[in-house]
């Protein structure tokens, strides 16, 4: 038997590498290139958003969907992502969101 043509797998690893660096999202879990998903980090106990990737710090990372950013506050997950001792709101986070996809 013929093995199949590694054609397939070696345009995924190239893609792979095009797409650099890969973060998880908070809300939903899945992974996607760094640069789909907002960076968003905590200053002085409140979610600050960091669209340009700079701001010190831990950073956690949610796409720019607002049923993500919603799953995350439910679960907590940006307080526990970024190690918050309290509770962390995310109004900033949300507002950032909706002011985008009216953007679009
Ligand atoms: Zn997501």
């Amino acid at each position: 038997m013929k093995r199949r043509a590694p054609r397939a797998a070696a345009l995924d690893s190239e893609t792979a590498r095009l797409e650099g660096p890969v973060r998880t999202c908070v809300g939903c879990r899945a992974r996607a290139a760094k640069s789909a998903l907002l960076r968003v980090v905590v200053a002085d106990g409140v979610l600050v958003v960091d669209p340009s990737g700079r701001l010190p710090g831990r950073g956690a990372s949610v796409h720019l969907d607002p049923d993500c950013v919603d799953l995350a506050e439910r679960r907590k997950a940006f307080a526990r992502a970024l190690r918050s001792a309290g509770p962390l709101d995310a109004a900033p986070v949300r507002d950032h969101v909706a002011g985008l996809s009216t953007t679009f």
